[in-house]
């Protein structure tokens, strides 16, 4: 398959939402704007991981929680977002689940989480994740569950 290059500020999000990188996470990862919610923050820290911009998600991570430094290896490569569910609490709360699906070299693997938001000084930041667990395997092979 061919790969077209296109300029990086006209092609779709990375986070997946089908609208320009400019007109969609491009607004937080390269100009001063802070996501309205937390969900668009979230979305662009996942673009962030895609685009290893590590300086960004330091900056977007909650100062109580925040990592000194980030290791953005090459050999994980992101495959996909999905948001599976945006909560408010209360003002200045929230929580995002979702999932991202990612490889690691050459193998795939699944990151299920639920991440927690505070919004302060005007902006939303990132405090910490929940690692959803897999769940159970052992019902898959017993029902015949439609697909
Ligand atoms: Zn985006």
């Amino acid at each position: 398959m061919k790969t077209i290059q296109k300029d990086p500020a006209t092609r779709s999000c990375p986070c997946g939402s089908d609208v320009p990188y400019s007109g969609c996470c491009g607004r937080y990862l390269d100009g001063n704007a802070g996501a309205d919610t937390a969900v668009a923050l979230m979305r662009s820290r996942y673009a962030a991981y895609v685009l290893r911009r590590e300086t960004y998600l330091l900056g977007t991570w909650h100062p109580t929680t925040r990592p000194t430094a980030l290791s953005l290896g090459d050999e994980t490569k992101w495959l996909g977002l999905q948001v599976l569910r945006h909560e408010r609490r209360g003002d200045d709360q929230a929580l995002v689940e979702f999932v991202a699906r990612y490889k690691v070299d050459g193998r795939a693997n699944r990151l299920h989480e639920i991440s927690r938001f505070v919004h302060q000084d005007g902006r939303w930041f990132y405090v910490a994740g929940r690692i959803v667990e897999p769940a159970s395997r052992r019902g898959d092979a017993a029902g015949s569950k439609p697909v």
